[in-house]
């Protein structure tokens, strides 16, 4: 940040409604209705319905689309990775997040400084989106879903053979994987395919419109079955993909005694795992853990740090042993389910 830049605090501020970016009257990931918000990603915290106009990817847009049937009042603006747009006195582009198909960093310029505010990102291979790019900034500003240093979360395929195993062992039951529809289930499918599983995935209802879109944005799945179409037919041994609430409907054959898989960074925490009824607990989260967070901090090279949504505290805490300036924004009304 050169010696005129104005400091980022005076120009984005958090609001009642999101973070507001005052020179150019928008909002980021905002959740209540606004003119102008600029979307990081398609999950329903951060991409919410009502907005007059609206900026994104144009896979976030094609995905809020499907999700919520209108993206916004006015036609929305498409930002492709890289391409600039002024809004007000701002420059802003969209730089990759690697979190799930279309997420964006939004990196704002104002007078001499570059603020990058991440979305929820991660930092590990994922082969159905993006891989992250660092962009160097005077304020980075991260989310600490799983901002602990207990969170560090193992290699997906591990977790995939342990998945892949099971079905050796149990045969005759089919297993069920929780996941949700936008980033896991799509993700899980092609952590699959990696594996070697060629079998067909079954699909629940409520995940096919998603498992569609990212394959018409080029996201190869394999073979996918519809639950609701396989009445009669045997689940047993078949990997299923439903929601982590869903029941399985009249389709599926309860009386199999399904092994209940599930696929989040919360898969780490005995009594998360226990809650949410997974015998087959998979660590397996679209956002960063404790380390991928501070390699982030270090690659973005920026000495001052805002952190929001999760564990600010332990991430403010450790930035500032770093010898960086951190702060929590305190910005409320984003969830912990979606990863
Ligand atoms: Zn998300």
């Amino acid at each position: 940040m050169g010696p005129r830049a104005a400091s980022p605090e005076t120009w984005i501020q958090p609001r009642r409604k999101g973070l507001y970016v005052i020179p150019g009257d928008f909002y980021i990931d905002p959740t209540h209705v606004v003119e102008t918000a600029v979307i990081t990603h398609g999950h329903g915290d951060h991409a919410r319905p009502g907005h007059r106009r609206v900026v994104a990817t144009p896979e976030t847009l094609a995905i809020m689309q499907v999700r919520l049937g209108r993206t916004s009042k006015d036609s929305p603006t498409a930002l492709a990775y890289g391409e600039r747009l002024r809004i007000g006195d701002v420059g802003v582009w969209l730089a990759p997040a690697g979190h799930v198909l279309g997420s964006a960093q939004i990196v704002l310029e104002y007078r001499g400084a570059r603020v990058v505010v991440s979305g929820d990102y991660k930092r590990r291979r994922d082969p159905t989106c993006t891989a992250f790019e660092p962009v160097q900034c005077d304020v980075f500003v991260t989310e600490a879903t799983f901002g602990l240093p207990v969170f560090q979360h193992p290699d997906d395929g591990e977790e995939i053979g342990k998945l892949l195993r099971s079905l050796d062992v149990f045969p005759d039951r089919p297993h069920v994987v929780g996941a949700y529809s936008l980033g896991k289930a799509q993700r899980m499918i092609a952590l699959l395919r990696e594996a070697g599983y060629d079998r067909a995935v079954i699909l629940h209802e409520s995940l096919r419109p998603l498992c569609a879109l990212y394959e018409d944005f080029g996201v190869g799945l394999g073979d996918l079955e519809a639950l609701n179409e396989r009445s009669g037919e045997p689940l047993a041994g078949e990997i299923v993909l439903a929601p982590p609430s869903a029941s399985l409907g009249p389709g599926a054959d309860t009386g199999l005694d399904p092994v209940r898989v599930g696929a989040s960074g919360w898969m780490r925490v005995r009594k998360q795992t226990k809650g949410r009824g997974a015998e087959l607990p998979l660590v397996i989260s679209d956002h960063a853990d404790w380390n991928e967070i501070f390699r982030t901090i270090k690659d973005v090279g920026a000495p001052e740090i805002w952190v929001t949504h999760g564990r600010e505290d332990a991430v403010i805490h450790h930035a500032g042993t770093l010898g960086l300036k951190a702060r929590a924004l305190r910005l409320v009304g984003y969830g912990e389910d979606q990863e």
